[in-house]
């Protein structure tokens, strides 16, 4: 019997999943099951995930460098990448902003709902106004002195120190090609090696995506309460979405435009990191099954894929950029906080900066809206009240923003490595066949 492709044994498990968690929901039984026999499948899944991140960056990233053969081609690529993200990022915040202004779904919202979703989140909203607002008061430069590392072991210790990781990667990289070939080749060799075991370990942990991607939505959804808070928020939750379809719609218009790829090619191709990334709301637990989609489906050179996408999973989140803009300005109209034009710039600018801010992990952009918040004057009060108000639906919107910085990521290294004539032809390396063999 023919076996099912990856994608569809994924996305029959997330709707199982979700069928099984309603159910277990409504009946109003099974829910400890779940929570003691289920969820540690979807626990470990991510936990191995994250086991091979950083190996993973160190791996492809030396590799991908040290085939260069020389170093002006990466700094080709570095500008490119950071140009292209910067752009998109500002592109989402600009189509969040159009939305949340012409539906303005924070004026349908009544001052009672307003009043029981403040008393209901309050406490949860504390601990993020404050987690963020440590965040803010750094110096203007603070970020890039926090992407030196002072000690590799100490900075690779930790999946949150990603742009240390790779900031030493690229110095290690670059000084391998400077280095008389014979004395770079046993390091090459042994990195060119590492990267295939490492991509085999892939191959090996995506065996129980299927079933880790069950765990993780039924666990999800038998520990969610109170939906009623869905449909007062419904507006609200619709703006981000129609503004993530969007971006969905522009990516593929970009890939088809500018690489010739069909949209078929593209869905097809990064589809099964779009589902893991719903699964688990994080870019940076998806980037290992990221990178290995776009690489040998996607066609994209490792040169270019194994720099633009780690860097890409950090930095470059257009999902969230457009979740903050209309949060931000739903909460402002909800609050009855009027914005004028000056305001709505400043949003570009902070949302921007907030979302390269933002932890590739769940729920981090929420952190950082209040830094966009912050930046329009509001007081913690409001802060914390406009939290309090979206938090209800910030676990579906942030599953969805994070299937688009996964797929604003793949865009931009087809672009990038169309752009360096490193886009190739996949079929003749076919991840899927591998995986039926396993
Ligand atoms: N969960 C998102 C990500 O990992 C970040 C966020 O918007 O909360 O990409």
């Amino acid at each position: 019997m023919r076996k099912l492709a990856l994608h569809w044994q994924i996305l029959l498990g997330m709707l199982l999943g979700i069928v099984v968690g309603l159910l277990v929901s409504s009946l109003g039984m099974g829910k400890s099951f779940i929570i003691d026999w289920v969820k540690p499948i979807g626990t470990i899944f991510i936990k191995l995930l994250k086991l091979i991140a950083i190996p993973l960056i160190i791996a492809s990233l030396i590799k991908g460098i040290s085939d260069l053969k020389d170093i002006s081609k990466f700094s080709r690529i570095g500008s490119r990448t950071i140009i292209l993200y910067v752009i998109s990022t500002m592109i989402a915040v600009t189509v969040g902003l159009v939305l949340v202004n012409v539906i303005q779904p924070g004026n349908s919202i009544s001052a009672e709902t307003v009043a029981q979703l403040s008393e209901a989140y309050n406490t949860n909203a504390e601990s993020r106004v404050d987690s963020a607002l440590k965040q803010k008061g750094k110096g203007p430069l603070q970020f890039i002195v926090d992407m030196v590392p002072d000690n590799i072991f100490s900075a690779a210790s930790n999946n949150r120190n990603m742009l240390q990781v790779i900031f030493f990667t690229i110095l290690f990289g670059i000084s391998l090609l400077l280095v008389k070939e014979e004395q770079a080749r046993p390091l090459k060799q042994f990195f060119d090696s590492l990267n295939e075991v490492i991509m085999k370990m892939i191959d090996l942990i995506m065996l129980i995506a299927p079933y880790a991607v069950f765990a993780l939505l039924a666990s999800l959804i038998v520990e969610t309460t109170n939906a009623d808070i869905f449909v007062a928020l419904a507006q609200y939750a619709m703006t981000v979405v129609l503004g993530l379809l969007t971006l969905v719609v522009f990516y593929i218009m970009v890939v088809k435009v500018y690489t010739g790829r069909s949209p078929k090619f593209f869905i097809n191709g990064i589809s099964p990191a779009q589902l893991l990334a719903f699964s688990t709301s994080s870019s940076a637990a998806t980037l290992p099954v990221t990178m290995e989609r776009v690489e040998e489906h996607l066609g994209v050179d490792k040169e270019v894929s194994s720099f633009v996408l780690p860097v890409g999973a950090t930095i470059n989140m257009d999902g969230t950029s457009l979740y903050q803009a209309v949060a931000a300005v739903f909460i402002c109209q909800a609050l009855d906080y009027g914005l004028t034009i000056p305001d709505q710039l400043t949003i570009v600018l902070t949302a921007t900066l907030a979302s390269i801010g933002s932890a590739a992990v769940p729920g981090a952009g929420m952190v950082m809206l209040v830094i966009v918040l912050d930046s329009l004057g509001v007081s913690k009060e409001t802060l914390m009240v406009g939290l309090a108000l979206i938090f209800a639906v910030d676990r579906p919107l942030d599953m969805m923003r994070t299937v688009i910085n996964v797929t604003g990521d793949a865009t931009v290294s087809m672009v990038v490595g169309k752009s360096i004539g490193k886009l190739s032809d996949p079929s003749a390396k076919n991840w899927d066949d591998n995986y039926k063999k396993l």
